[in-house]
């Protein structure tokens, strides 16, 4: 689903993504994780476009996202991207914030955009804030909002850039559910979290960065006890002090 080959970024002489080659499986849940820095939220933009790369290719869907006729927003409209800021509307009751670009990109008749976002609105549990406003949700509804607004699209692929991060803690939990359920769809899904519970669980997959590169990637399971590059061994054994 999504495919990373060769793949450097410069921020002006600094490289932040350093030969990064790696496949996405159709279905598969793919945490990113490694030290603030490292190049996990430069990576995921990438996938969308938010970045342009200096060298490499990135596909998804079997598409080069950095090929000179692509419509960038096109290609977005097909990428779900949910920020660690919600950055919904606020002039927009929920239900238009979930209906709009359904309504606006896809041209789908207002009634039936109406009808697939209450129906997204009830899977995150929000079925009943249809029509308050954004100001008046909690961070953590506010980001099943988003959730659901990006869902609305229909994408093949999510992209999670630290979803929980600006959230109150006792608010984690609900998103974090809702990303499992997505999972437990079947959802291919690349989740740059420091959640490692939820990486434990609910990834098929860990990545692990530093300095731009990705040093290991294994199951969670393999990851969390028995880590083989030293760097990865040291931020396991921070996590567990932590
Ligand atoms: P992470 O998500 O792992 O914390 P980032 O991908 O945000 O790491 O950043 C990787 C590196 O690139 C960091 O050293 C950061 O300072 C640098 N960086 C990120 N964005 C920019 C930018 N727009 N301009 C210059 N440097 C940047």
């Amino acid at each position: 689903m999504i495919t990373f080959q060769g793949v450097e970024k410069y921020y002006g002489a600094y490289k932040a993504l350093d030969g990064i080659d790696e496949t996405i499986a159709k279905g598969e849940v793919v945490v990113v994780c490694g030290p603030s820095g490292s190049g996990k939220s430069t990576l995921i933009r990438t996938v969308n476009r938010l970045e342009p790369i200096s060298r490499g290719t990135i596909t998804v869907d079997g598409q080069d996202v950095n090929a000179p006729n692509v419509n960038v927003n096109a290609l977005r409209s097909r990428i779900g991207f949910v920020f660690q800021s919600f950055n919904l509307f606020p002039h927009l009751s929920v239900l238009e914030n979930v209906a709009v670009a359904p309504t606006m990109v896809l041209r789908l008749p207002h009634a039936r955009a109406r009808e697939r976002a209450l129906a997204l609105l009830d899977g995150v549990g929000l079925a009943n804030k249809a029509d308050a406003f954004p100001p008046q949700l909690s961070g953590g509804q506010q980001q099943r909002v988003a959730i659901a607004r990006a869902l609305a699209m229909q994408p093949p692929v999510m992209l999670f850039d630290e979803p929980t991060s600006a959230l109150d803690p006792e608010m984690v939990g609900e998103v974090l559910s809702v990303m499992k359920q997505l999972a437990a769809d079947g959802m291919t899904m690349v989740c740059v979290t420091h959640e490692m519970g939820f990486a434990r669980e609910v990834a098929d997959r860990i990545l692990f960065m530093d300095a731009g590169a990705i040093l290991e990637q294994s199951t969670p399971d393999a990851f969390f006890t028995e880590p083989r590059h030293p760097r990865a061994q040291k931020f396991v054994a921070d996590i567990r002090h932590a």
